[in-house]
């Protein structure tokens, strides 16, 4: 018989035999029984009730039995069929009359539309206005220390797209199930650690997806992909309301079905599918800052009696504030534990900021965004509405800009100076962002915004028992956590506007972060693979 278990708690430091013994201790019946123990999910259990940290896992196992033993918990155990479901066939294509599909970007998105639609045998072509990810690591580097930004080269565009310098972390809340673990294995085929495949919440980090990105595009390329750096698509050629062409580099390039995974900085590609016509919608999206906090706080909160354990890798937090009287809603975002606080630019003249880091998370600071929501109410009208909000970021940046010295240090302050109203003399030396400079944030952020930061992050951070107030450090601005607007699609992912046209991932305004902009590009394969 085939069963799910629940709750089967094993030390941080278990193998096998540990996971085997455990689960039949829990079902009363001998090791021998167990024909094959699968894990499944594996939850990090730091409550101080147990006399030492543990891993939750849900397991699967063949138990060589005909029903359960007399005695063993019903509760948490399901009774799986006897067989797994066998994989859904594949589609192929076969017609090779229509021409090749393109796959504009390279980000999560794009790779995995591009992968999809290279498998089934469409031949796709991947452009991507980047470099690839190797050439891609010392732009990055440049930029952070000398201030150097190629605008078409940078921690945003290229291969891997946003998320190469990222903290990798894989959050999936998708209920997608199939397609979540479809795209975690090729990750751990490409070289992700096991831990991807089980974690509840994976990360893979900076380091890691330098490797396995390169892995990846060889795997579509293997399989009748073509992929193309620095190509930037200029312009969509469309008739009667289908796409006939696309221009490239200049160059018109025959296409009647364009995956178009361009992120939500490629601000340009927005001018030109409004000038185009192409159906847009402005969205609420939100902005604010990054705080930074040393590591060991956040971990002494976290674990309490269980922080400095090395085996329990640095904490993360959750922390939300609703709306009050006056006060909007304010909430933290994509959690860097032993990670750097990053500048961020795809324009000259513009910056943003955000976090990253390294598979190991070693770096004795945490940082996370901490977001204010804004709506098209708190911004100019614009004449094409559906643009107000990139309007809206474009002048945060730019002011980020001015304000920090115009050479793309981040604009920083303590919390302490910024709640007093004033500009800190001096930072942390410490800090974990490469080139930081004292600013006054509220030359930057909207007063609502600001008046919401100041109410709301002392009151979180207390929720974080211990964490010192007087070391956190906030960075500005937080303006690309979602996307402002959204591409219209309908429910076979075609923009309602534009036949043969595919919005797909987080600058379509349908997914944010890696792993569902991963699974709304496997989707768009899949749409256009149905109408091939
Ligand atoms: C610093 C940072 C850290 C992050 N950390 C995390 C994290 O830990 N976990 C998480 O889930 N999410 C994280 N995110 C968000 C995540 O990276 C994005 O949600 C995700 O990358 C979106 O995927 P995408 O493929 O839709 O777009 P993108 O990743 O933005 O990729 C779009 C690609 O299109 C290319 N492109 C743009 N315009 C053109 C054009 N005209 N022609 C050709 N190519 C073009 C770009 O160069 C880019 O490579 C982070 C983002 C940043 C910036």
């Amino acid at each position: 018989m085939r069963l799910r278990i629940q709750q089967v708690n094993v030390p941080l430091r278990y193998d096998d035999s540990l996971v085997i013994r455990e689960i039949s201790r829990k079902l009363g019946c001998l090791p021998s029984l167990l024909a094959s123990v699968k894990i499944i999910r594996r939850s990090l259990d730091t409550r101080p009730r147990h006399p030492e940290p543990l891993y939750a896992l849900l397991v699967e196992a063949t138990l060589n039995l005909p029903k359960l033993p007399i005695g063993a918990p019903r509760a948490g155990i399901e009774l799986l069929p006897d067989a797994e479901p066998p994989p859904a066939a594949r589609p192929t294509v076969t017609r090779r009359d229509e021409p090749r599909p393109i796959v504009v970007g390279a980000g999560p998105a794009g790779l995995m539309a591009a992968y999809g639609l290279a498998l089934a045998g469409a031949r796709p072509i991947l452009i991507e206005r980047g470099e690839d990810a190797e050439s891609r690591s010392p732009k990055a580097a440049r930029f952070w220390n000398d201030g150097i930004l190629d605008p078409e080269s940078n921690v945003l565009y290229g291969e891997g797209g946003a998320g190469l310098f990222s903290d990798g972390k894989l959050t999936a809340r998708s209920k997608e199930r199939n397609r979540v673990l479809e795209f975690m294995e090729l990750l751990h085929a490409c070289g992700a650690d096991d831990s991807v495949l089980i974690d509840s919440e994976p990360h893979v980090g900076s380091d890691a997806l330098l490797r396995i990105v390169p892995r990846l595009r060889r795997r579509i390329e293997e399989a009748g992909g073509e992929v193309r750096f620095r190509s930037r698509l200029e312009s969509l050629i469309i008739e009667a309301g289908r796409l006939r062409a696309v221009i490239v580099n200049g160059q018109e390039i025959a296409c009647n079905r364009c995956v178009l995974a361009v992120g939500h900085s490629a601000r340009d590609v927005y001018d030109s599918l409004a000038a185009a016509g192409v159906a847009l919608t402005a969205k609420p999206f939100a902005v604010g800052v990054r705080l930074e906090l040393p590591q060991a706080a956040i971990d002494h909160a976290l674990y309490g009696k269980w922080a400095g354990n090395p085996l329990l890798g640095a904490a993360g937090f959750r922390l939300t504030r609703r709306e009050e009287p006056g006060i909007r809603a304010c909430y933290s975002f994509c959690m860097c534990p032993g990670g750097k606080v990053i500048a961020c630019a795809s324009e000259p003249g513009f910056l943003t900021t955000n976090g990253m880091s390294y598979s190991r998370r070693l770096l004795n600071r945490g940082n996370a965004a901490f977001l204010v929501p804004v709506t098209a109410a708190d911004y100019p009208e614009h004449p094409t509405p559906a643009l107000a909000g990139v309007a809206f970021q474009r002048e945060l940046e730019r002011l980020a800009f001015d304000a920090a010295g115009g050479g793309y240090a981040l604009p920083a302050v303590r919390l302490v100076d910024f709640l007093a109203g004033r500009i800190s003399q001096a930072l942390p030396e410490d800090g974990s962002c490469s080139r930081a400079v004292p600013a006054d944030l509220r030359l930057i952020l909207p007063e609502c915004v600001i008046y919401t930061l100041e109410k709301s992050i002392p009151p979180m951070l207390r929720e974080l028992n211990g964490a010192p107030l007087e070391e956190a450090v906030l960075y500005a601005p937080e303006t690309r956590s979602s996307s402002p607007l959204r591409i219209e699609r309908d429910d076979g992912g075609e923009s309602i506007s534009t036949r043969g046209l595919y919005p797909a991932g987080e600058g379509a305004g349908y997914a944010g972060g890696i792993v569902s902009s991963a699974i709304d590009g496997m989707r768009a394969a899949e749409q256009v693979l149905k109408s091939l």
